[in-house]
């Protein structure tokens, strides 16, 4: 089914035409739609006739399904039905002192088959439509105004961090890339997007030459092929070198600093010999390194790295000249972790 994200303003001017209404209708419905996040119900400037016919023909496809928060609602996390009902997807809304982060998902499921991760598991369902991409981050900017006032009340930033590899359908998130970014429409600056992946190299290359202003993080979890081909399989195809080549052609474009994911698994990939790799790579880089504790899921049982061990690597990658955070975990109590409230909803059924 045809959302009303998925059509352009052009689009959207062309169904209303046929519709007998004229063109600064569409463009004034876009700009409420996009800009304000409003619903139909919402815009009190259009006749109740036109807001029912929207509603049943250009439908906005977004149905919260659950919603949870955590961390004194700062932290929500919603399953949101979109496109007409078969995709169901988690997003994370963010909110912190100076930003507002919505973390959203690019695919049902994902491909990949990283042993470790909860979408993982799943498996690929579906691809994301464009308009199913960028529906979710207008609902996190109209959700973004109920946050607590300890928040800046606003969306400022979009992570490609929820379900799905977000490389592995390209066109779609490049197209949605461009719809939340349209100086007519959403109009949030592309620096303020970052797009991570497990690292498919063509998908890097083409992201560089698209979107150079996108932000960039790859999910590494090992420093030597040998443990990232057991880790993250998409390795055997795309090896650290091609990967890494991939990375530094970004940075001399773009000029900007990567991200570097590491979920840190105990007794699995946290030992001072993979910092040390991971410290010369990064370092080449010039890139920046979030160590996760890993969330354990169902599917694989391995536990987080201890504390210490966390520390103790990062202090590693710092004495190899490397900026390293450790990254909180958000919303844990609300399963806040990629993939997880899917899973958790399933079992539910
Ligand atoms: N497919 C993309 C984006 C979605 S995953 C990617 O892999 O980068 C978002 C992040 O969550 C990735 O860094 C991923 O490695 C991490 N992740 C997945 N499962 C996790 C788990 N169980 N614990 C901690 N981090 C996890
Ligand atoms: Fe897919 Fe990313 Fe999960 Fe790997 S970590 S299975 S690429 S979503």
């Amino acid at each position: 089914m045809t959302t009303v994200y998925d059509l352009s303003l052009d689009e959207l001017t062309e169904r209303l035409a046929s519709w007998g209404e004229p063109a600064f209708r569409a463009r004034q419905i876009y700009a409420q739609l996009w800009r304000r996040a409003a619903t139909y119900e919402q815009m009190s400037e259009i006749s109740s006739v036109l807001q029912e016919r929207l509603a049943a023909e250009l439908p906005l496809g977004v149905t919260v399904l659950t919603e949870r928060s955590a961390d004194k609602g700062a932290t929500r996390k919603a399953l949101l039905q979109l496109g007409g009902g078969k995709h169901i997807v988690e997003v994370v809304l963010m909110g912190y002192a100076d930003r507002v982060t919505v973390c959203i998902s690019s695919q049902v499921g994902c491909a990949m088959g990283c042993g470790f991760c909860a979408t993982g598991q799943m498996g690929l369902m579906a691809n994301l439509s464009a308009g199913e991409i960028a529906a979710q981050v207008v609902w996190a900017r109209r959700e973004a105004s109920a946050l607590p006032d300890t928040t800046p009340r606003r969306l400022t930033n979009v992570v490609f961090m929820g379900m799905g590899e977000p490389l592995a359908n390209y066109a779609r998130v490049s197209a949605a890339i461009t719809k939340l970014t349209d100086p007519d429409g959403f109009k949030l600056g592309a620096r303020h997007i970052t797009v991570s992946t497990v690292g498919l190299v063509p998908g890097i290359r083409k992201i560089t030459e698209h979107h150079p202003q996108v932000g960039l993080a790859v999910s590494f979890h090992a420093a030597t092929d040998e443990l990232r081909d057991e880790l993250v399989p998409v390795n055997k195809k795309y090896p650290l070198d091609k990967l890494e080549a991939a990375m530094a052609d970004w940075r001399k474009r773009t000029g900007r600093r990567a991200s570097i994911e590491w979920a840190m698994i105990d007794a699995t990939n946290d030992s001072d010999e993979q910092a040390g790799k991971l410290a010369e790579i990064a370092y080449r880089l010039g890139a920046h390194v979030n160590l996760i504790p890993l969330n354990p899921t169902p599917g694989w049982p391995t536990q987080p790295s201890p504390r210490d061990r966390i520390k103790t690597f990062a202090r590693i990658l710092k004495a190899g000249g490397v900026n390293v955070t450790i990254r909180d975990t958000r919303g844990k109590e609300i399963d806040a972790a990629c993939g997880q409230l899917r899973l958790s909803h399933d079992a539910a059924l």
